[in-house]
């Protein structure tokens, strides 16, 4: 059987292998805990539900347009309005089966083989496999200083005549960090200036905590929406809890947004009807659903990072935003596919290693679940590594006794 070389070097979602994993392990009666996939728990937004089901009764779901619903488009504008203060027009706007589309969709329409995008790790895994599935190098490009908040020199120092492009994703996954302000004035500065498209990833963009605010890129440039080089990505899996809808979008000026179309309109034809639908539905509904969200998670990233504070060893950088940190296990092990597997194995508690976010040596732990899971959780981990903690636990009901420290 012959398979393409390009398809072949595309390395797997890592944090849906590890889902399979532990789906797999629970149906097999483990208690396992996931704190892998980036997931909230709440119930569908009602308004969501009902705008699909007032769509799926009304029994007419056919085609739409490519790029979106004419009325799924103008809750996007108007949320491109409210929350960026910027006026678009419809022809500004494609709706894709997820954010995660919307930028695949973004890298095929500006990348010519070889050029290169700059990514800042630590950084969400598609971004470099997708770079390469457009014939793109991806640059990844690592804060010297070991935070996880890159500087404007050592931004400037990677860019090449080859450079296209730069992603940017503040609230950050899988480090929680949001960028300074000044820092995002200086990079589109910097992108205008050098014609670089800068994709603002703006998918954790309200899950800010603390009072803290995540500084849209549109703030810092005079351009238009037609002149800049600032696209921004958003969509609903993460602020309302929608991920399995499967709606993203992108803003973007039109040239690039009609490419995008004609790109798109060759693939999936179009996005389901029903689901965007359900996506206007969340946009115009009661926004409070986002809120409660944003309050859920900083409760649990107080809980997590107090529960991470008596642990031995472990440095942990407090998150501003989404709902993931991603503690340093140096002291404990280097190697943090072999840590994930360990802590899996022994502790029935998922991560996702560092590594696969060019972090090696950290785990991604999502605090997306409940106060239970992440409290039990931190206390199965530290029972596998911590030679200071307790050496018997209860997992599930069985009593393990820890015999390799
Ligand atoms: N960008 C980032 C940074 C993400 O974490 C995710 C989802 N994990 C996406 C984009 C994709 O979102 P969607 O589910 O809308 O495809």
């Amino acid at each position: 059987m012959s398979i393409s070389r390009l398809a072949r070097s595309i390395a797997p979602s890592p944090t849906f292998a590890l889902n399979e994993q532990a789906r797999m392990m629970r149906e097999r009666g483990e208690p396992v805990i996931n704190m892998g996939i980036g997931e909230p728990k709440n119930k569908t937004p009602i308004s969501a539900i009902l705008s699909s089901a007032s769509k799926l009764s009304g029994g007419d779901i056919k085609y739409t347009p490519p790029d979106g619903t004419p009325s799924l488009k103008k809750a996007i504008i108007q949320y491109t309005e409210e929350n960026y203060d910027r006026v678009i027009a419809p022809e500004n706007v494609i709706v894709s089966s997820g954010a995660k589309q919307s930028i695949f969709n973004i890298l095929y329409s500006i990348l010519n083989p070889q050029d290169e995008v700059l990514i800042l790790a630590p950084h969400w895994v598609s971004y470099p496999e997708m770079v390469k599935m457009c014939y793109g190098i991806p640059v990844i490009l690592t804060p010297e200083d070991g935070s996880f908040v890159p500087r404007m020199q050592e931004i400037e120092a990677a860019v090449t005549s080859y450079t296209k492009a730069m992603i940017v994703n503040s609230p950050n996954n899988p480090s929680g960090a949001v960028f300074p302000k000044e820092l995002i004035a200086e990079i589109v500065d910097f992108c205008e200036r050098k014609k670089i498209y800068l994709i603002m990833d703006d998918i954790y963009h309200k899950l800010v905590f603390d009072g803290k605010r995540a500084a849209p890129a549109y703030e810092f440039t005079t351009k238009t929406v037609e002149d800049t080089m600032v696209i921004v990505v958003n969509g609903v899996a993460k602020l309302y809890g929608m991920t399995g809808f499967r709606i993203g979008w992108v803003v973007a000026n039109r040239n690039l947004v009609e490419v995008m179309t004609n790109v798109q309109s060759q693939i999936t034809s179009c996005t389901s009807a029903l689901l965007q639908a359900a996506a206007e539905g969340a946009l115009v509904g009661m926004q409070s659903v986002v809120e409660n969200l944003r309050l859920t998670f900083q409760n649990n990233r107080d809980i997590i990072m107090q529960e991470l504070k008596t642990f031995n060893g472990i440095k942990a950088a407090r998150p501003d935003g989404t709902f993931y940190v991603l503690p340093d296990f140096r002291a404990y092990n280097n190697n943090s596919i072999e840590l994930a597997k360990f802590l899996l194995d022994r502790a029935l508690v998922v991560t996702v290693p560092g590594k696969e976010f060019g972090m090696e040596g950290h785990l991604r732990l999502s605090y997306a679940g409940t106060v239970k899971d992440i409290t039990v959780a931190i206390e199965r981990i530290k029972w596998a590594l911590d030679p200071n903690s307790p050496n018997e636990i209860y997992i599930g009901d069985r009593k393990l006794v820890r015999d390799w420290l």
